[in-house]
C-alpha cells in the first residue's frame, strides 16, 4: 500500500515539510525552491511528496496529500498535467534544452486542474549550459501560482543566478538518533552492523538500509580480513583479487576507508576514532605491518582505480585491480612498519 500522508515522511523530513506548509498557508511560498539534499536522504522521494501535496485538491491537507482526489489519482498515475519532472532521460548523461523548453512552454500556460503548478528538476547538475540558460526566463519572470522546484546534492556548484533567485532549503539528517529511529522501526537489523554502516554514511539513512540489507557491511569485513591476509603472504593476491573483481567499485571504497583507518591508527587513534570499528582487528594488523608512507603509496594506486572506474575502461580495471594487491604484498616487505 502506498502511502500518502505525513507518515511516508521520515524524521528528518519532517521541518523542512513543516516550513514548506506553513509558508504555504500564510501565501508566502516563493516561485522557486532550491532544495538541497545528499543522495541517499529521500531527497528525491520528499520533492515528489511536496509536488503531490501541492497539487492535491482535498479540503484539509494539513499533514499531506489525500490520495484520493483527482488531482492526488493523476499524481499517483503520472499523468498529472500540472506537475512537470525533469530528470536525464535513460542513455543519456544530461537534461537537453528540448527538455527544458518543453518544460517552460508547460509551466506557461494554464493549470489544467485549476490550482499550481509545479516543476521539479531532479538535479541542477544535469543542465548543461544552454538547457540552463533556458531555464534562466522561468526563474526570471515566473508565472503566479507556479512552484519550480530544483534540486541539487549540495550548493557547491550551483551556478549564482540560481542561488540568488531560488529559496535555499535543506532536507538533511541532523541528529543520527534520528537514522536509528527510522531504521528500527523498519527492520531487525543487527546492532552492530547497523552501526558501522552509519558511520560510513552518516548523512545518508537510504544507503545505510541498503548497505546493511545486502549484507555489505559483513562482505566489507571479509574483505579487509582477506586483505590483511595477502600482506601476511596467507593468501595469494591473485585469488584474492579475483575473488573481489565483480564488487570492484565496493572494494575500492572498502580500502579507502581502510587506509585511512590504518593511518589514523598508526598517529594513535583508538578504537573508538576508526570508522571501521568491526574490523579493527584486520585494521590494527596492517597499520602494524606497513609503515604510513606504504600506505600512502597504496592511496595513490587506490584513487587511480577510482579514475579508472569512472572513465568505464574495465579491459585495464581487472589488471589494475590485481596489480594493486600484488603491490599490497610487495609494500608489505618492502615498507615494514616500525612497530614490527
Ligand atoms: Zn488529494
Amino acid at each position: 500500500m502506498s502511502l500518502f500522508g505525513e507518515e511516508r515522511l521520515t524524521p528528518w523530513q519532517k521541518e523542512p515539510f513543516a516550513q514548506i506548509t506553513s509558508q504555504f498557508q500564510q501565501g508566502k511560498l516563493p516561485h522557486s525552491i532550491l532544495m538541497l539534499g545528499e543522495d541517499g536522504v529521500g531527497r528525491e522521494d520528499f520533492c515528489e511528496f511536496v509536488a503531490q501535496w501541492m497539487l492535491c485538491a482535498a479540503d484539509d491537507k494539513a499533514s499531506g496529500a489525500c490520495g484520493q482526489c483527482k488531482s492526488c489519482q493523476l499524481f499517483e498515475a503520472e499523468t498529472h498535467p500540472d506537475y512537470h519532472k525533469l530528470a536525464v532521460e535513460e542513455g543519456k548523461t544530461q537534461i537537453s534544452v528540448a527538455q527544458v523548453r518543453e518544460l517552460i512552454e508547460h509551466m506557461q500556460e494554464s493549470s489544467h486542474q485549476a490550482g499550481w503548478k509545479l516543476a521539479n528538476i531532479t538535479n541542477v547538475h544535469a543542465l548543461n549550459a544552454s538547457s540552463f540558460n533556458a531555464l534562466l526566463k522561468t526563474l526570471e519572470e515566473p508565472q503566479p501560482q507556479t512552484l519550480l522546484i530544483i534540486q541539487a546534492e549540495q550548493l557547491q556548484g550551483v551556478p549564482a543566478t540560481i542561488k540568488s533567485r531560488a529559496q535555499i532549503r535543506k532536507v538533511g539528517v541532523t541528529d543520527v538518533s534520528m537514522t536509528r529511529e527510522w531504521l528500527n522501526q523498519r527492520h531487525k537489523f543487527i546492532e552492530q552492523d547497523m552501526e558501522t554502516a552509519i558511520q560510513l554514511f552518516p548523512g545518508a539513512p537510504y544507503k545505510v538500509e541498503a548497505f546493511v540489507e545486502q549484507g555489505e557491511a559483513f562482505k566489507s569485513s571479509e574483505f579487509i580480513f582477506d586483505f590483511a591476509d595477502v600482506i601476511q603472504e596467507q593468501q595469494s593476491p591473485m585469488d584474492v583479487a579475483d575473488k573481489w573483481l565483480e564488487e570492484l567499485p565496493n572494494a575500492i571504497f572498502w580500502c579507502q576507508l581502510m587506509f585511512r583507518d590504518v593511518l589514523f591508527v598508526q598517529q594513535g587513534a583508538g578504537q573508538s576514532e576508526v570508522q571501521l570499528k568491526q574490523q579493527h582487528e584486520a585494521v590494527e594488523l596492517i597499520a602494524n605491518s606497513i609503515s604510513a608512507k606504504g600506505i600512502m603509496l597504496l592511496l595513490n594506486k587506490i584513487i587511480e582505480l577510482q579514475r579508472l572506474i569512472k572513465l568505464k575502461s574495465p579491459a585495464n580495471l581487472g589488471a589494475s585491480w590485481q596489480s594493486l594487491l600484488i603491490f599490497s604484498a610487495q609494500i608489505a616487505k618492502k615498507y615494514k612498519s616500525l612497530a614490527q
